[in-house]
């Protein structure tokens, strides 16, 4: 059993909003930290319509959802995550911006056996882990995958990768808490993507070469997919709900750590993208979500 009682979650966005909701109903305190103060406010307002549905839909009591939301505090002041005992990462898919929040972690956490947790994609952990070790040498044994999917509060699995120097303890630390938040953690080594993303990605590109090319409408192609393969929905709104920003930056990183330019984002992709069209959370990707 987790033992964890405090944890900051960096990235007031979906997936660190899902992570903090999660962490919260199962028992443990919970500080959002987010640079920009809408998101905060965005994150807020969610948690707060979330759980609430949850009560009306009978699937929580309304003590519980009162004392999980209780239990999150929301931050812009980065010294607020000083003394977690968990800190799990969900910030933008952008290696730079992520080795500059652990070089930071390093020296910030105050208990010497927190765990830096990073919810990536597709970037290595133990490229993640070096940043947090030159800013503190013996850090990268803290540093760990642990992969949450959308939607937090529905998907099952936590993905966990274990870098190069990642201490065994921490792995077994991390599926432990995976399944105290009602996950399944199945674990995958450090190559780009790791298992969910270096399969699933290039078949969302895929959708977007064949909507580029006229093969069919979108609603065609994702109604092949869903009803053809048995698909819960079709890899052009999967890819709207990821954030097609996410996808791009992902595919990325698959053609650059894989070292095979066919993981490129398509070009109609990278278009959605430069209009500001990024899916669900824009209210307008491949579709329109604003009715
Ligand atoms: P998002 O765009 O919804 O949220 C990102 C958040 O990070 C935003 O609130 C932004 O304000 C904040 N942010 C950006 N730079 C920051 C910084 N320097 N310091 C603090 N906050 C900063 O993105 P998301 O979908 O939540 O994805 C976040 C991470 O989770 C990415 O690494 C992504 O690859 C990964 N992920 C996404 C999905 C998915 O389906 N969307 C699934 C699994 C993992």
């Amino acid at each position: 059993m987790s033992d964890v009682k405090k944890m900051g979650v960096i990235g007031a966005g979906q997936m660190g909003g899902g992570i903090a909701q999660i962490a919260a109903v199962a028992g443990i305190d919970v500080v959002v930290f987010d640079a920009h103060a809408p998101a905060l406010e965005k994150c807020t307002k969610t948690h707060q319509k979330l759980l609430a549905r949850a009560v009306e839909k009978g699937r929580m009591e309304q003590s519980d959802c009162d004392a999980a939301l209780a239990r999150i505090t929301y931050s812009p002041k980065w010294d607020d995550l000083a003394n977690v005992d968990w800190a799990i990462e969900a910030v933008v898919e952008d290696a730079t911006v992520k080795a500059e929040i652990f070089s930071k972690l390093a020296t910030t956490l105050t208990n010497p056996n927190a765990v830096l947790a990073t919810n990536t994609s597709s970037i290595s952990i133990t490229q993640i882990a070096a940043a947090a070790d030159v800013a503190k040498p013996g850090t990268s044994s803290r540093v760990i995958g642990m992969h949450f999917f959308f939607p937090v509060p529905v998907m099952k699995l936590v993905e966990i990768i274990k870098g190069l120097q990642t201490d065994d303890a921490v792995v077994a630390r991390t599926a432990a808490l995976a399944e105290r938040m009602g996950k399944t953690p199945l674990t995958a080594n450090d190559r780009a993507g790791f298992v969910s993303n270096r399969v699933l990605m290039p078949m969302l590109n895929e959708a977007f070469y064949a909507l580029m090319e006229g093969v069919a409408e979108p609603e065609a192609i994702d109604g092949i997919m869903k009803l053809g393969c048995n698909f819960p929905m079709g890899p052009l709104r999967l890819a709207d709900f990821i954030g097609l920003d996410t996808c791009a930056h992902i595919m990325d990183v698959l053609a650059e750590g894989l070292n095979a330019d066919r993981y490129r984002p398509c070009p109609l992709l990278r278009q959605l993208v430069a209009a500001g069209r990024l899916g669900n959370k824009t209210g307008h990707g491949v579709f329109d979500y604003t009715t």
